[in-house]
């Protein structure tokens, strides 16, 4: 079934792109989501993004990135919440409903520490998201990213943080990329449905041979990720918005970029 009804990519995939390339572009091949990567924002004006993005009839499904919390340095702890909290802005005025957060770690403290740090970072932004009606997602990441990037590494992490916090303003994005390799993924994805916390699902696949952990992921079914499993999974859990096509990739950035977005639509198809 050719159904794109579902599909959003983040600005990030399509790199060489401005946001407004990525919009017109986006828009012209009939796909209705779009996750936008902060550092495009720079230097920009928002209502113009917003009147841009309404005009297409674009969708925003999410903000990326917050987050980085944790940190031995309480000022640049401060720092990271004041960068938040701009983030949150940034979100409200362009109409996204949340704000993905890359938790962050700092390898010159325990994981324990780091997670106990993010843990009052983000109770601490929730009031400030409230009010601006928008969202926060953890994402946990793999664990090779645990020295500087992330102290959530796994779904059960994510699921244990959100529980403790509590807050209808904070859920989790669920990448294929990073917990695809669990063995608990299944009941942790029924666990994250069952308390309304699934609020993103990002997909791209994991190379076989993959020649760099961060620049090198896969379009869907050059891998080895089951992705329509853990779409499957995800649905049942009960959630039932976006795909977000979410590849880092010299390799597909090298490539002509309005060639790729059909190749994104072809593999989207056939591979989630
Ligand atoms: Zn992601």
């Amino acid at each position: 079934m050719i159904d794109f009804s579902k599909l959003c990519i983040h600005t990030q995939t399509t790199k060489p792109w401005s946001i407004e390339e990525c919009i017109i572009n986006f828009a012209s091949a009939g796909v209705k989501g779009i996750s936008i990567w902060r550092h495009l924002l720079e230097g920009k004006d928002l209502n113009k993004i917003k009147s841009l993005l309404d005009s297409n009839q674009m969708d925003v499904v999410s903000l990326v990135r917050g987050g980085f919390f944790p940190s031995v340095d309480s000022e640049k702890r401060a720092l990271a919440i004041k960068d938040n909290k701009l983030a949150i802005e940034q979100a409200s005025a362009i109409g996204a409903p949340l704000v993905v957060l890359v938790c962050g770690a700092d390898s010159k403290q325990s994981l324990e520490v780091s997670r106990l740090q993010i843990k009052d970072s983000i109770t601490e932004l929730i009031p400030f998201a409230e009010k601006r009606k928008v969202k926060l997602a953890i994402e946990p990441l793999h664990p090779m990213y645990g020295a500087e990037k992330s102290a959530i590494l796994t779904l059960r992490q994510a699921n244990e943080l959100c529980e403790i916090i509590n807050s209808p303003w904070v859920g989790i994005a669920i990448d294929v990329y990073h917990l695809w390799w669990d063995d608990q993924l299944e009941n942790e994805i029924m666990r994250c449905g069952k308390n309304k916390n699934i609020l993103a699902f990002h997909i791209c696949d994991w190379l076989a041979n993959t020649v760099d952990f961060l620049t090198d992921r896969g379009l869907m079914g050059e891998g080895c990720i089951n992705i329509k499993q853990i779409r499957k999974w995800v649905e049942a859990a009960g959630f039932n918005g976006y795909n977000e096509v979410e590849v880092f990739s010299d390799r597909l950035w090298a490539k002509d970029q309005k060639k790729y977005l059909k190749d994104i639509k072809k593999s989207y198809l056939n591979y989630s």
